[in-house]
């Protein structure tokens, strides 16, 4: 399963795969996370200094984050894809990236992910990507990465981007 959480300045993904319940993520933000709450993580309930600290201590790699850099991340079903907006401090919206995806009777296949060069390195493709996954996780349809990037972070997910 994989989640995304965004509030503020700050994105948390989370891998249940790699989720051992070590519970150092309770212990270090016991308001943000709580496995006995649905959702488990909020992230209205602590400074961001706290919770950054606090996905660094994960010791499996289950919990990471980023910052958002004004950059949101929506769902777009009726075109298949999610969806990256760069906001400017006065509210404009520009397109800054996109990943794409497919119904098969198999699954959703995410086949392509981009993000314009000058938002690179900021992990907004992994949002994108993790955006579209538990989207297709909730519908209850397999997801098939045949795009190298989604691949990567949909697998091995040791990647910072
Ligand atoms: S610290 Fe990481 S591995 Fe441990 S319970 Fe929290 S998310 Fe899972």
């Amino acid at each position: 399963m994989h989640r995304l959480y965004e509030y503020g300045d700050i994105a948390v993904f989370w891998d249940s795969e790699k989720c051992r319940h070590q519970k150092k993520c309770v212990t270090g933000s016991p308001q943000t996370f709580d496995f006995g709450r649905r959702p488990w993580i909020d992230l209205t309930k602590a400074p961001t200094a706290e919770i950054w600290k606090t996905v660094n201590k994960c010791p499996t790699g289950a919990l990471t984050c980023v910052y958002t850099h004004n950059v949101k991340i929506e769902t777009d079903m009726d075109n298949c894809r999610s969806v990256a907006f760069s906001v400017s401090e006065t509210g404009v919206e520009e397109q800054i990236g996109e990943c794409d995806f497919k119904r098969s009777k198999e699954g959703w296949i995410i086949y392509h992910t981009e993000v314009s060069p000058e938002f690179s390195e900021k992990g907004i493709a992994k949002r994108l990507v993790y955006k579209l996954a538990e989207a297709a996780e909730r519908e209850g349809a397999d997801i098939i990465p045949t795009c190298s990037y989604a691949k990567k972070v949909l697998s091995c997910a040791e990647d910072g981007e």
